[in-house]
Formats: C-alpha cells, structure tokens, sequence
C-alpha cells in the first residue's frame, strides 16, 4: 500500500503537534505542514512578553524550524505558503507560494486543519490608522516594539480587558508607558464572574492602569498632535499615542466554509470527538474548531495553547489508526499581571446560569498560600462551585499573589476525573510552610462544601443579604467592625457569643458574617446548638467586599 499523505494547514500549536505526533506514529507517511506565515511552531503566548522587553530576542518565540522539522521528523515544512481552497472531491488543496506568487495543487489521504484564529478587528472608523495593532504573529509583535521603539509613546489604549489585553496592559507599562483599557463589559476579564474580576480591576488600577469598564469604543480619530483619539459610545474621548485591539478572536473558517463542513453553532469548525469534521478525510483542531464543554455539555470556543496541542496529538492519533478521543474541555486558564494571578476551571457561576443548570452552590474562602507563622503569607481569594444534590465539583476561580494557579490545577484535574467535594476535602496534597498549610486551601474548600452538604453549616444567599429580612450578625472584633461592616449588621465578638446568646431572636434566620468565614462557622456551629437557626455568609466581610465594591 501507498504511504499515506496527510496534509497540515497551519503549522503552530496544533498543526506542529499534530505533524511531530503523525510522525512518531507513522515512519511512513508524507506529512506536508503548509503555513501562509513566515514561522512555524512559534510561541503565540509569548508575544505580550517580547513587546514588554521580558523577552528580548525574537529568536526565542520561535520553537522549531522547518529545518528542524526536516532533519529531526522528516516533515516538509512550507511556509508563506497560503491554503486557498480545498477540493473535497478530488482530495487536494490548492496552494499559492506567497514568495512566487505561483499556485498550485496538493492532494492529499488525510488532511488536518489548524488555522487558528484571527483577532477581531471591526469595521470601526479610523480603524486603520497608523499606530493601532492586534497581536497575534511574531511580526505582529515585532510592529508594535518598533513603534515603541521609534515612536516612544507615553500613552496607549488597550481595547479588551481580557487574557491578551491584561498581558498587553502589563507590558506596555513595562515599557513606562500610561495604559487605559477601554472595555464593553462591566469587569476586565470576562470569563471569570464579575466579583471574583474585581480582584483583577484592584490589582490593575493599583498598578496606575486606567480601567473604562461598561463602554465600547465606537471610533477613531486623529488627535492632538500625533495622538489618535479613541472615542466611545458613552462620548468620553482618551488620547493615545499607541493602540491595542484585544477584543476576542474569531476561528478561521474560511476554507471549511468553502469546502462546504460543517460549521457549530458558536462559530467554529464542527468535530466529532475524535476530532474529525463532517468530512471524514478531514481533521481540525485547534482555536478554529468548537468543543463541549465537559462541565456544560455545551459547545464552546476555547482559543488556547492546551486543548489545541492535545486536539493535534489525538487527530494524529485517530489517523494512524488509533482509537483516541477529546472528551472537551474546561476552560482552564490562567493570567498573570504586576505579580498578580486570576485562574479558572470547569463552570463559572454565569456559564451555569445560562446553560440553565440550576442544581449548584458557589462558596468563597480567602485562605493563605502557605501557613500565616511562616513569612511572606498571601491571600489566594476562591470560589468552588459544586453541584448540591451530590457535591460534584464543577468549577473554581482563584486569584492571588501567590499560588492561585497550583490550586486550580488541582480542581481542574479534580473536575476531569469527576471528584465531589468529598474528594477535595480528602485530597492529599504536598505541604511545608513556604508551600502551604496541612489544610490546603484545596481541602478547606472541599470541608466548608462537605460541612454544608453534611447540614453541619448551612449558607445564607449573599444575593439576598440587601433585601433580605433576617438577623445580620457580624462575630468580628469591634476595631474590625468598625473598619467597615455590612449594613444593618450587629456586632457580637465571637469570644462573647456564648455569653450573650439571649440578644439574638429565635424568630429569624441568623446571618453570620466575620472577617473570611471561619469564625462564622464556629459561631453557627454554637447557635445551632443551642436550637438557634443560624446561617454563614460564605467568605463572610472580604467576600461582600468584592459582591459590592
Ligand atoms: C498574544 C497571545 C497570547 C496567548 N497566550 C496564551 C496563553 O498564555 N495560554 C494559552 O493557553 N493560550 C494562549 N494563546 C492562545 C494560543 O496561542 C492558541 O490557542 C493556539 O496557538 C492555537 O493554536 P492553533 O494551531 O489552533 O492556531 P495558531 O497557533 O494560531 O496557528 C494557526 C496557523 O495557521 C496558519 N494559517 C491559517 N490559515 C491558513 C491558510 N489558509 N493557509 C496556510 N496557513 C494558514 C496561520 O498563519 C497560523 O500560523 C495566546 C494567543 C495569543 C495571540
């Protein structure tokens, strides 16, 4: 039989994958990697970097070469060779060299698509104006540091206060440059719920990054000098020498339009779970395709390095022969900017909400890193969502200085392997006092969940604590009271709660807050007792802190 001949379009994250993982699984095959950019296997995640000066050579975004995929795999690497169209009759594509100009066709046995996506870029007025960028390719990078380089610009504009715009936000004030982020949305990072965002929009605006939430850029325009003017919907105006448009990416599809596959519903190329389109000769992996979400069963876009390398390595995989499946994904991702990381997993509260998913719990705690007696302690600010009918794990958030990421790696992997909650509070995980404490914020997540799901405490909803008629009881120490309290909140130190049990009403629910929840649950755990019916306030007064900033 004729070696199999599989062509790759796009030649990154999962194509580059996908051609290593061909190889090492067929000694045999013609593997053709065709990419219409100047690079292949470059490091996408590191653009923002290479723009802020943390990265400094442009050599080191770039993973491998073509002749490296040539001497070490055997592959054929083309690049600035652009895919025009693919032939799903005849099995081939045709090709144009951009170098020549020629084009030409290539047939294939198997073919793999790898697109990516492009970034958003709207027909806005100015739009084109010199000075405004989108980053998504090394000489995307590379644009930018020139103009940074040769422009010197004090000011800059960063649309989209997502993943990409809170890196870009970081190192272009890295590169002393004043940063406003105009968003749509009323929080920066829309994927994590608004209050745990809030803990991302302190940390920027602490940082002198300026944060316009709620409003969307409408146009640009020539500005004083050689400013550009970016104008938004609610009318306010921000001088820019530099712009940044971070406002999402959208899959490429255009050659499986073309080719007439299947396209889901949010957009992307449509796959089974072993990676294959409607076209059964034809994989796509990668940011262009869409996935289940394993939490939702919803389909969903998920433009990240992760899911598209093992997208790569499992069409691979199913085209050699073997029964390999993407069972979908959970979204987890994290980003870090000015030594602060915010982390996702699974659901958040809003995905739930829409996917109509009713049956779940949301708890926040704020515990240490590591132990408090051990120097350098940093709060790791969580929400663990769980199912209540049976403690389900099915997502968490974190954000923190420290250590927020370890903690979602673990509840993402939790999630994956279908653990409850009585699984997190069992979780034996490594501890020292520089890395932890014997009750990781893992396992105190798990045994405030358990704790409720066994009726040993039960939670107040905080979305009713503003219209809700019950008993507010706030068991902090009088200086802590003080210092700011929740309205209409009565305050009775926990070392006197005992003592003073007969002022509390046997006629209403009894709210308890305190500084993070934990002496709330001692303070319920004693009114319960004593035939009291008493409720926490999960993550008790740093929680409504950021519920109403
Ligand atoms: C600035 C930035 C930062 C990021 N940071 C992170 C991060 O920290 N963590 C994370 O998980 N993800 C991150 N991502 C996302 C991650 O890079 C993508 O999810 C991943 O690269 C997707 O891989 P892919 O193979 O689908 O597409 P890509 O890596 O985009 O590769 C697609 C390739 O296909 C080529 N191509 C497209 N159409 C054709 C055609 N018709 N003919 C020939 N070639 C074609 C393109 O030129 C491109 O080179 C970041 C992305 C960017 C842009």
């Amino acid at each position: 039989m004729a070696n199999k001949r599989v062509m790759i379009v796009g030649g990154v994250a999962g194509g580059a994958t996908c051609a290593a993982r061909l190889r090492r699984m067929d000694e045999n095959a013609e593997i053709i990697v065709l990419d219409r950019g100047p690079y292949v296997s470059f490091a996408n995640c590191g653009l923002p970097y290479y723009v802020g000066n943390v990265i400094r050579e442009e050599s080191n975004l770039l993973l491998a070469t073509p002749a490296l995929f040539r001497d070490r795999f055997n592959i054929e690497v083309r690049t600035q060779n652009e895919v025009l169209a693919i032939d799903r009759a005849a099995s081939s594509l045709s090709v144009r060299d951009l170098l020549t100009g020629r084009t030409y066709t290539e047939s294939y046995d198997a073919l793999v698509l790898s697109p990516g996506a492009a970034p958003i870029c709207p027909p806005w007025p100015g739009i084109d104006l010199p000075g405004i960028f989108t980053l998504r390719t090394v000489p995307d990078s590379r644009e930018i540091r020139n103009w940074i380089e040769e422009k010197k610009p004090r000011t800059a504009v960063v649309v989209g206060g997502g993943f990409i715009g809170l890196e870009m936000a970081e190192n272009l004030a890295h590169r002393e440059i004043a940063v406003t982020i105009v968003e749509m949305a009323n929080q920066v990072m829309p994927p994590l719920d608004s209050e745990m965002a809030e803990y991302a929009k302190q940390q920027l605006e602490s940082h002198g990054v300026a944060l316009a939430l709620g409003d969307a850029v409408a146009e640009f325009a020539h500005g004083a000098g050689n400013h550009i003017q970016v104008r938004t919907k609610s009318g306010s105006a921000y001088e820019a020498d530099l712009v940044v448009l971070a406002i999402g990416v959208r899959p490429e599809t255009n050659l499986a339009r073309q080719a007439g596959l299947e396209i889901g519903e949010r957009g992307g190329i449509r796959v089974d779970n072993q990676m294959r389109t409607s076209d059964p000769r034809v994989w796509a992996v990668g940011d262009a395709v869409e996935v289940r979400n394993r939490v939702t069963g919803q389909w969903e876009l998920t433009p990240l390095a992760g899911p598209a390398n093992r997208q790569g390595r499992i069409a691979a995989d199913v085209i050699c022969g073997r029964d390999a499946h993407f069972d979908g994904v959970l979204g987890t991702a994290v980003c870090g900017f000015f030594d602060f990381t915010v982390a996702l997993t699974g659901a958040t509260e809003k995905a739930l909400r829409r996917a109509k998913m009713d049956d779940f719990q949301c708890i926040y705690l704020h515990p240490g890193h590591h132990v408090g007696y051990y120097p350098g302690a940093q709060p790791i600010h969580l929400k663990l969502i769980f199912r209540k009918s049976d403690g389900l794990v099915l997502g968490a958030q974190a954000a923190g200085a420290e250590g927020a990421e370890r903690r979602i790696d673990i509840i993402a992997n939790a999630i994956q392997m279908k653990a409850t909650v009585f699984d997190l509070e069992e979780a034996e995980l490594c501890y020292a006092p520089q890395y932890g404490a014997a009750k990781d914020p893992v396992n105190m997540a798990g045994m405030i969940a358990a704790n409720m799901l066994r009726g040993d405490a039960e939670f107040a909803p905080w979305e009713e604590i503003q219209s809700s008629n019950e008993f507010l009881l706030d068991v902090r120490e009088p200086a802590e009271f003080e210092a700011g309290s929740i309205p209409g909140s009565v305050n009775i130190p926990l070392g006197q709660l005992r003592a003073r049990l007969g002022e509390l009403p046997r006629s209403k629910e009894i709210w308890i807050n305190c500084g993070v929840g934990q002496r709330a649950y001692y303070a319920c755990r004693i009114l319960v007792q004593n035939g009291l019916s008493a409720r926490n306030l999960s993550g008790g007064y740093a929680t409504y802190r950021v519920l109403h900033p």
